[in-house]
């Protein structure tokens, strides 16, 4: 399989990056790390006669700390997620899911917006992204909009985004006190292993240690990274304990939405969903609780 024969165009600006689509549209593909869209290349699932690079473009680059949350610029790949020091002291849940994404060499050039915008169902971070609140932050020429990851993702490889619409950042508000998120994938294998079934949570304890509220997203056993509202509905209110989570975890299975293919039947799948969803939220509730760094 070969990169069938394309024109790269490098944009050294979002304005640059927009005009080059504009003028090669419907031909014309952002490129990122080009580990997703060099495979669709590869393999037909898309096709393009135009390549517009947006590594040269600064604003998408860099790690920033705001005075309300991160910033996580589009193009920053998943190694520099996994080792920014703030990502590693108060968003350290990101590292359930970049230390085991793919694996170093992929991880070194796939960056978070090709991650987001890619929508594919087995996709590690959305999930994890989307119980932390994180929310996109989208450029066109008609300006800027932000968009909750939570309602970003509208079908299998389908965004909000518009035509001529790019991502600059992720943007992860400061974590409250007393809240904890995790992520808990099973893949087949340790390295460059997609994920068969992966669960995020997030917990908000109250001051009396009961669950305040709490989200439960699934990843790759349905078309976008699902919230199970019954889970919420299970949790809040409650002393978390193995119990609750069992309950919880059984509304996790019950909401997924899986396929059979050749890394698992769906049934699997299932099985799998509840055991992630036991372990995610046992590993929120540790870091709400202050216990689990
Ligand atoms: C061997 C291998 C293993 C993998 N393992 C995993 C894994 O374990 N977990 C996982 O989640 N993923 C995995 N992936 C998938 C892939 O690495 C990730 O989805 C990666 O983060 C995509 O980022 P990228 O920079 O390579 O995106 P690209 O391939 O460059 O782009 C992907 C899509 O997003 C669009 N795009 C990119 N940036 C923007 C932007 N700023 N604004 C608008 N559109 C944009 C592109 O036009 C394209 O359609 C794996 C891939 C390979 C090849």
């Amino acid at each position: 399989m070969y990169v069938p024969d394309v024109e790269l165009h490098e944009a050294q600006s979002l304005e640059e990056a927009a005009a080059l689509l504009s003028r090669f549209s419907p031909h014309a593909r952002l490129l990122a790390g080009g580990t997703d869209l060099l495979v669709d290349l590869k393999s037909g699932r898309l096709s393009a006669d135009h390549l517009i690079s947006v590594s040269r473009v600064a604003f998408l680059h860099g790690i920033t700390e705001t005075e309300d949350g991160l910033r996580i610029g589009a193009l920053t790949t998943i190694t520099q997620l996994d080792r920014h020091p703030v990502v590693r002291q108060r968003f350290a849940a990101l590292r359930d899911a970049t230390s085991q994404m793919a694996a170093p060499q992929i991880r070194n050039v796939a960056t978070v917006g090709g991650n987001v915008v890619s929508a594919v169902p087995c996709a590690d971070l959305p999930p994890l992204l989307t119980v932390m609140n994180g929310a996109a932050r989208i450029w066109s020429t008609s300006g800027e909009r932000t968009v909750a990851l939570a309602s970003f993702f509208v079908g299998v490889r389908q965004t909000v985004l518009k035509p001529g619409e790019l991502l600059t950042a992720v943007f992860l508000p400061e974590q409250p006190g007393r809240f904890g998120a995790a992520y808990a994938r099973f893949s087949l294998r340790e390295g460059n292993s997609i994920a068969v079934a992966g669960v995020a949570a997030g917990i908000q304890l109250g001051a009396d240690g009961r669950v305040d509220d709490a989200r439960v997203a699934l990843g790759a056993v349905s078309p976008t990274p699902k919230l199970v509202a019954a889970a919420r509905e299970i949790l809040v209110g409650e002393e978390p304990d193995p119990r609750v989570f069992a309950k919880a975890a059984d509304a996790a299975m019950d909401a997924a939405e899986p396929i059979c293919d050749v890394r698992g039947t769906a049934g699997f799948r299932r099985e799998i969903v509840a055991v992630m969803a036991r372990r995610a939220l046992t590993s929120a509730w540790e870091r709400a609780r202050g216990t689990k760094p």
